[in-house]
């Protein structure tokens, strides 16, 4: 096969994941890095600062082991990686899933660090997680699974360390059990170890619907830019739980019409449109089947999951799963604007027939980066003891996905690139002056 660069961007064709395979690392991890690589062909970096981010700072693998309801015991596999901490403590979420392993969970951590760089929080990058189907769990089977993880993981977290939060399948209470873990085993109270808390708990007004109202900001402030205007904007989003409901809910607010929405259990579509707030409530007594849901038409065709990503519409919005939107698929989207609310769900591959096919992709470590911005607020909130208002955390929220946004746009502009790379120039752009300002190589030559 032969392979030619993009005249255009210097990008690679659309193959997935091409380079350094030989370094023993996985290939969602090799995906993630090849973002960097394609970012530094046009913003060169110092290679120190290359070689600073070439590998995660630390990573844990433990066995968290627990005793089930039953008497049994059963291990879990559990993970904790701190890639870079340049720009502060490393912070990032704990995912809960079947499909949770090293690979994924280095390329999570490494997102999260380029992702609070692209907004300027003062934190690094980590990310944990546990191979488990929840849905197999007791409640207090639970409960002891998320407070063996924080025993096995006490040593390597902290409010100045390094912070985790909720991601796929964790929620505020299994937060909540965790920062008392924690508590106990440092006989004191801490509450900035852990954001995306309870109320209660010290948690933050705003940031249940964060993630997905940090999206919204940063698409309707590009509104001008894209050519769109809500009222005449079809949506489809892919996964409808925390972060997929609230984009569909504050986008439906402002105007867009949702014409498809999707859970693990599969999606629906009615081309005259879906309110999210009655399809919330029909999800929930329904065992999560949206089929037969109240939408706008009426009568709608249910869907799968893949179907969604290809139907007729403006505005795709993937808020579940990473590696969605790939060589095989990416041909046959539609969608004139994709806004990753996911992490990570468009291969490297796809990201080249997406920019051939002329489709905007407002990338993940832009536009999911509204939660990690609130669990922010919330960690100053608890190191100060002082609460803010939900407008104030939403008001400054809002401010600094916007800015994030301009910055974006304005890169991609200057650089001739697409929105992705331009997120990623930005990201290096702190990252460097963070790593730098320890010295460079030509500060330390000099005589
Ligand atoms: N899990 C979320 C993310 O992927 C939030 C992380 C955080 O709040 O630290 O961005």
């Amino acid at each position: 096969m032969t392979t030619s660069t993009s005249p255009e961007t210097g990008a690679l064709p659309a193959q997935e994941a091409p380079i350094d395979a030989a370094d023993g690392h996985g290939k969602l991890f090799r995906d993630a890095r090849n973002r960097l690589n394609k970012a530094i062909q046009y913003f060169p970096i110092s290679p120190d600062v290359e070689e600073q981010l070439k590998y995660p700072k630390s990573s844990l693998a433990v066995s968290v082991v627990i005793r089930m309801d039953n008497g049994s015991r059963r291990a879990f596999k559990g993970f904790r990686v701190r890639y870079d901490d340049s720009r502060g403590p490393t912070k990032g979420g704990i995912r809960y899933h079947q499909s949770v392993n090293l690979d994924e969970v280095m390329a999570l951590a490494f997102w999260m660090t380029f992702k609070c760089a692209v907004v300027g929080v003062p934190y690094g990058g980590a990310k944990g997680g546990i191979c488990v189907d929840t849905k197999e769990l007791s409640k207090t089977e639970l409960e002891r699974l998320s407070r063996t993880y924080i025993e096995q993981i006490a040593d390597m977290i902290g409010p100045e360390v390094d912070i985790p939060a909720p991601d796929m399948y964790t929620n505020e209470m299994v937060m909540g059990w965790m920062a008392d873990q924690y508590n106990r085993i440092k006989r004191g109270k801490y509450p900035g170890v852990i954001t995306g808390k309870p109320l209660a708990l010290g948690g933050s007004l705003g940031r249940t619907d964060a993630t997905g109202r940090g999206g919204v900001n940063v698409l309707r402030r590009l509104e001008e830019h894209l050519q769109i205007i809500p009222e005449k904007t079809t949506v489809a989003v892919q996964g409808f739980g925390n972060v997929g409901y609230h984009c569909a809910r504050l986008l439906h607010d402002a105007g867009y019409k949702i014409v498809a929405i999707s859970n693990s259990e599969g999606g629906i579509y009615d081309p005259s449109g879906i309110n999210p707030y009655p399809m919330k409530e029909w999800e929930q007594t329904h065992k999560e089947v949206l089929a037969g849901g109240p939408t706008l038409g009426g009568k709608h065709q249910v869907i799968s999951n893949e179907d969604l990503l290809k139907l007729p519409v403006d505005v795709l919005v993937p808020a579940a799963l990473e590696n969605q939107i790939t060589i095989n698929n990416a041909h046959e989207i539609q969608a004139r604007i994709i806004l990753e609310l996911a992490n990570g769900p468009t291969t490297t591959g796809a990201d080249v027939i997406l920019e051939q096919k002329g489709i905007t992709v407002i990338p993940d470590i832009l536009a999911n980066a509204g939660g990690v911005t609130v669990s922010y607020f919330e960690w100053t909130q608890n190191q100060t003891g002082y609460y803010w208002e939900v407008e104030e955390v939403n008001d400054r929220l809002q401010k600094i996905m916007e800015k994030a946004a301009v910055n974006v746009w304005q890169t991609m502009k200057e650089h001739k690139c697409d929105m992705r790379t331009a997120a990623y120039i930005e990201a290096l752009k702190k990252l460097s002056e963070a790593i730098e300002a320890h010295g460079t190589r030509y500060y330390f030559n000099l005589p």
